[in-house]
């Protein structure tokens, strides 16, 4: 404590730049963990360091618990409470960030929460006498870091930059800045946890090429390969298990002591009393070889780090096939990679560390510590964003997901391609299906699946005010533009009259990485049936269209065919439209060409006279 506070005064920075006395802006990093939150700013040395409490614990129980008296208690003195306190107390709520009821009742079958349905579809969750957000308690622990570092920094924060992992959709982004507004927070800008590993570390200094960062923390695994090139930070593949980590490893333990305690059905309190054990167990097994205990009623009992490691293996290994395939995601061997970084306290696990040098066949950047990193990084970036920093750097995160938007016949048009660097923006030019259309309907859909119904919807609006014309002739552009926090905003715009329409893309219900993974699985999996499915769909689209046409040619110029052309071009027309009601994308296709050889006489006629309407139609200056 001391000596932070006496790096951070102001007017001391080492800075050459930084020539007025305290004109170094108060920016920090904000670790916003599911199990421990961190702060971090940079240091006279000029390296980021975490700020501690005054007990000297620089990580921060991301526990919040709500007195009866209205008292709201964070941290550590929250997580004692949560044993007698269950329903008080709130532990894990980065796992509710801008989810609904029913997402998080069926993930998290056993929260002992009584949860309502608030604006927006989103969760609140009754905790003793009120009914709270998961932004609300969220900006307890950010208040709480935020004290923390203006009492170190000597005076109010001008930003911060907080974290989020790599997969945060847009709604759980959100749902993070709403937390650190309520909080008083100016958020500079939210960054994903695997490039504030990296940047922590100094990579993007380094050699170029991939680095993976592998994530084990709390309740989360998070993997991410990062390039590096030409300076620029990419992240290129992120996967994961938003329920696997440390608190797994406290299960083993937890059951082991309930066995020894003969009991079947503990009750709430004891359960976590023997939970708190066992994460003290597990922490002390990583540097012990044995570790004795006492259970709650005097029992004690010993376990060895070698039983401890059997016990956890399997839930180990299962990080190995999602990192190979991340790496299958970013196209390269584990063998190409310039480093492996090494992120989360549950990394501190020796057989954790063994794993990932085995299958990444090299030792793992384990100087900094684990469960510091990337608040350390998140300072550094703070540093930089906050004017203090003139080294140029340039910071691209990727989209987990493809954007897409739904085009006639249930189809994706993919606007923004799965892993695409951001910020990005991307247009799209589409038109109008029928005579005088003047509404377009925008779906926008997040999937790598060929059919919108497969897909995630994320959100709906219409275009209006298309000023009629012929189908096919309005240009409608789609931009699709996500900022630098992964916010998706799609805008469409009429581009003869300027008529636009935009909205932000906020979803009510958030993924879980498993579910990313799953969809992508499906994606390969569906990939031949999905593409038939699209051919067929593109083709029955297509027939539609020229049906379409003809319907209004014939209504328009049907005075140009005589009755036996008229029989011939409805017959062709029933034809293709019996055609179309089938499952042969090919025979679709080939009653299109059909209709179109039988009717190109007719397009001919109707070519010829629209000519004549328009030369009739103006004078003859016009021709000179
Ligand atoms: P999160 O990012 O989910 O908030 P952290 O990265 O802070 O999580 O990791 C928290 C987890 O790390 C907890 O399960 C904790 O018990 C575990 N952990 C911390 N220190 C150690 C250690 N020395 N050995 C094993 N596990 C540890
Ligand atoms: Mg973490």
């Amino acid at each position: 404590m001391e000596v932070l506070l006496d790096i951070m005064e102001p007017g001391k920075s080492p800075d050459p730049h930084q020539a007025v006395p305290g004109a170094r802006k108060r920016v920090v990093g904000i670790d916003l963990g599911t199990t421990y939150s961190l702060v971090a700013a940079i240091g006279v040395e000029g390296q980021p360091l975490c700020i501690p409490d005054e007990d000297g614990r620089v990580a921060l129980p991301s526990v919040v618990h709500y007195g009866a008296d209205g008292r709201i208690i964070t941290g550590e003195t929250a997580r004692d409470l949560a044993p007698s306190h269950p329903v008080e107390t709130i532990l894990s709520v980065k796992r509710y960030m801008g989810r609904g009821v029913e997402d998080i009742r069926r993930r998290h079958p056993m929260i002992p929460h009584v949860l309502e349905e608030g604006p927006g579809g989103m969760v609140r969750i009754v905790a003793g006498e009120r009914t709270v957000s998961p932004v609300e308690v969220s900006s307890e622990i950010l208040k709480e870091l935020k004290s923390r570092a203006e009492d170190t920094l000597g005076g109010p924060l001008h930003g911060v930059v907080i974290t989020v992992p790599a997969y945060f959709d847009d709604a759980q982004r959100q749902a993070t800045k709403d937390a650190a507004r309520v909080a008083g927070l100016e958020v500079l800008r939210l960054l994903n946890e695997p490039t504030a590993a990296a940047l922590a570390y100094g990579l993007e200094k380094g050699r170029e090429g991939m680095y993976a960062i592998y994530d084990l923390g709390g309740g989360t695994f998070d993997v991410s390969l990062l390039k590096l090139e030409k300076g620029i930070f990419q992240v290129r593949a992120t996967g994961g298990d938003s329920a696997l980590g440390g608190d797994d490893f406290d299960h083993w333990l937890m059951a082991r002591f309930l066995g020894e305690l003969g009991e079947e059905h503990p009750q709430p309190g004891l359960i976590q009393a023997c939970r708190k054990l066992a994460r003290e167990v597990k922490e002390r097994l990583s540097d012990e070889e044995e570790v004795a205990y006492a259970l709650p009623g005097g029992t004690t009992g010993r376990v060895t780090r070698d039983a401890f490691e059997a016990g956890i293996r399997e839930l180990a290994r299962k990080t190995l096939p999602i990192c190979r395939r991340v790496l299958k995601d970013g196209g390269v061997g584990a063998e190409e990679l310039q480093g492996v970084v090494l992120v989360g306290g549950s990394t501190r696990v020796p057989l954790v560390r063994r794993l990932v040098a085995e299958f990444f066949g090299r030792e793992p950047l384990t100087d900094l510590d684990p469960d510091q990193v990337v608040a350390l990084g998140a300072a550094h970036q703070a540093d930089l964003l906050g004017g203090n920093d003139t080294q140029e750097m340039l910071l691209l995160d990727v989209t987990p997901l493809s954007l897409g938007i739904e085009t006639m016949g249930d189809l994706v048009e993919k606007i923004v391609p799965r892993n695409s660097p951001i910020p990005t923006a991307r247009a799209q030019d589409f038109t109008t299906f029928k005579d005088g259309q003047t509404a377009m309907a925008v779906h926008v859909v997040q999937g790598e699946r060929e059919l919108a119904s497969q897909c995630r919807s994320l959100a709906r609006f219409e275009l209006r005010g298309i000023p009629p014309m012929a189908a096919g002739a309005a240009r409608i552009r789609v931009t699709y533009r996500v900022d630098a926090d992964g916010l998706l905003t799609v805008a469409a715009r009429e581009e003869t009259t300027g008529v636009e329409q935009s909205i932000v893309v906020q979803p009510s219900y958030g993924l879980t990485d498993e579910e990313i993974a799953g969809m992508l699985q499906e994606a390969m999996r569906h990939g031949a049936a999905d593409m038939e499915a699209r051919l067929l769909n593109e083709a029955r689209v297509e027939a539609e269209r020229v049906l379409a046409a003809a319907g209004s040619a014939l209504r328009d110029d049907g005075d140009l065919l005589n009755e036996n052309e008229l029989k011939r071009v409805k017959a062709l027309m029933l034809a293709l439209w019996e055609t179309s009601r089938g499952q042969s994308a090919a025979t679709i296709d080939q009653a299109v060409r059909e209709m179109d050889a039988g009717t190109r006489f007719f397009a001919q006629r109707r070519m010829d006279r629209s000519l004549q309407g328009a030369m009739t139609g103006r004078k003859v200056d016009d021709f000179a």
